[in-house]
């Protein structure tokens, strides 16, 4: 076979394609000095006629030698079956450590998970963007352009392809579900040991010495009468007509927020931070269309908030994520966390923001349980109140969709998946926290 040599050495290899491999797909030798399979060369087994070594980028950048197609399909049948089996080992994992929470709190989320969310918040932190949001606008991208290629490469060779026959789309096909089930089963494992495994901690109560009890009407109407008067006293300090408008950079009020947890956390050392600060989200109102208002991201160990939504939340909103971020899960608890953060603060918009989060929650408890003395409870808000409650629920209505009610079941099911068997409802689990610490503070008899 004639091919064209320049005695370029092996790593700065060029195509350089012979002839016959423009006319033939079979036999494609990039460079001389690659024309060898090195498996064949390690074992001795005599080579093939025809070689077709790896593409110059691979052989250069993984350091990786030419083999025949026998040998190269052998390799990636074996990385194939690796992959696959990361995603049954991270679940037997994860059913292991649900059955093991207190072993699951020592060994990782006290021990591993720290360490782990750490370098990658630092590494992440090195930038003030949002790393989650450009590897998402990148991936977006990236399929739109795979997509519009892949159709046109069908578009052209379509004659041949009816020529061939359905064997060539059976492989093809095959090879694509092998490799979305190693790309799947990858993150899958990624995610269990980045953050998945913290939704079978032992929980906040029990790591705060709360006790949850069933409570009654009263408790719990006693518990909004007192949150409401907090709010409202509150809310007389923030001299706003109509709805609160936060003032100065979104960036210091990140800042901000994780230096409230240096507060809670020597009330609280579980909560001790070396975290970097929550980033804001560029499309926060493509977040708002989710119903989303923020995103904990353990790829990156990034905390990421919609800035887009009412002002008088994201200040809890922000202090919710980085809660997550500290390794607790679970949408209860991390609201819960969001709020101590928040009433430990000494800033009244940080405050006024955790109490009418725990208002918000116990007032709708409250309706659920008798709708009578939540209309009582209604009908002494204070104006500022009511105008930050009108604000919040008209931007959620404008923002309303098939998209909302889509992402809105995607993390019902996300939730119900790690176990947090009540899904979107758990949020409501608040109350009984809130209720349990005012119980063991004395503001409850
Ligand atoms: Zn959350």
């Amino acid at each position: 076979m004639a091919v064209p040599t320049t005695g370029s050495p092996w790593w700065c290899c060029k195509p350089m394609y012979s002839q016959e491999f423009k006319a033939s797909k079979d036999a494609r030798p990039l460079c001389p000095s690659e024309a060898s399979c090195i498996q064949h060369e390690t074992t001795g087994a005599p080579e093939p006629a025809e070689l077709s070594p790896l593409p110059s980028w691979k052989a250069r950048f993984l350091r990786r030698g030419p083999f025949c197609n026998r040998h190269r399909k052998s390799k990636r049948f074996y990385w194939s079956i690796v992959l696959i089996c990361l995603g049954p080992l991270a679940f037997c994992c994860s059913l292991l450590s649900a059955r093991f929470p207190a072993w699951t709190e020592i060994i990782y989320s006290q021990g591993i998970y720290p360490v782990l969310s750490r370098c990658l918040n630092w590494l992440s932190g090195l930038v003030p963007f949002s790393l989650m949001e450009l590897l998402f606008a990148v991936g977006i991208f990236f399929l739109l352009v795979c997509g519009v290629l892949w159709l046109g490469r069908l578009w052209r060779t379509r004659g041949k392809r009816l020529q061939r026959g359905l064997k060539p789309v059976l492989r093809a096909g095959r090879r694509f579900l092998v490799r979305a089930a190693c790309g799947i089963s990858t993150v899958y494992f990624l995610f269990v040991f980045l953050c998945g495994l913290n939704y079978n901690r032992l929980d906040f109560a029990t790591l705060a010495g709360y006790s949850l009890e069933p409570s009654s009407v009263e408790e719990l109407n006693a518990l909004c009468r007192e949150l409401f008067q907090q709010a409202g006293e509150l809310r007389a300090q923030i001299p706003q007509q109509g709805a609160l408008v936060t003032s100065g950079s979104v960036f210091d009020l990140c800042r901000q927020a994780a230096g409230e947890y240096d507060a809670i956390s020597r009330r609280f050392p579980i909560l001790a931070g070396g975290y970097s600060a929550p980033k804001p989200v560029l499309f926060s109102e493509v977040m708002s269309y989710l119903n989303i208002t923020g995103v904990y991201f353990p790829f990156t160990a990034e905390a990421n908030v919609n800035i887009a939504s009412p002002d008088f939340l994201i200040p809890v909103t922000m202090c919710h994520e980085l809660s997550h971020l500290r390794g607790f899960m679970r949408e209860d608890e991390a609201n819960f966390i969001a709020y101590l953060v928040c009433r430990e603060s000494s800033d009244v918009l940080f405050e006024y923001s955790g109490i009418m989060l725990a208002l918000i929650h116990a007032s709708n408890a409250l309706y659920s349980a008798d709708p009578a003395l939540y209309e009582e409870l209604v009908q002494t808000y204070t104006p500022g109140m009511l105008a930050d409650l009108r604000d919040n629920s008209e931007y959620w209505q404008r923002h309303e969709g098939l998209i909302g009610d889509i992402s809105d079941t995607v993390n019902d099911t996300y939730l119900k998946a790690n176990r947090q068997s009540d899904g979107v409802k758990s949020y409501g689990r608040m109350v009984d926290l809130l209720l349990a610490q005012r119980r063991l503070s004395g503001g409850l008899s």
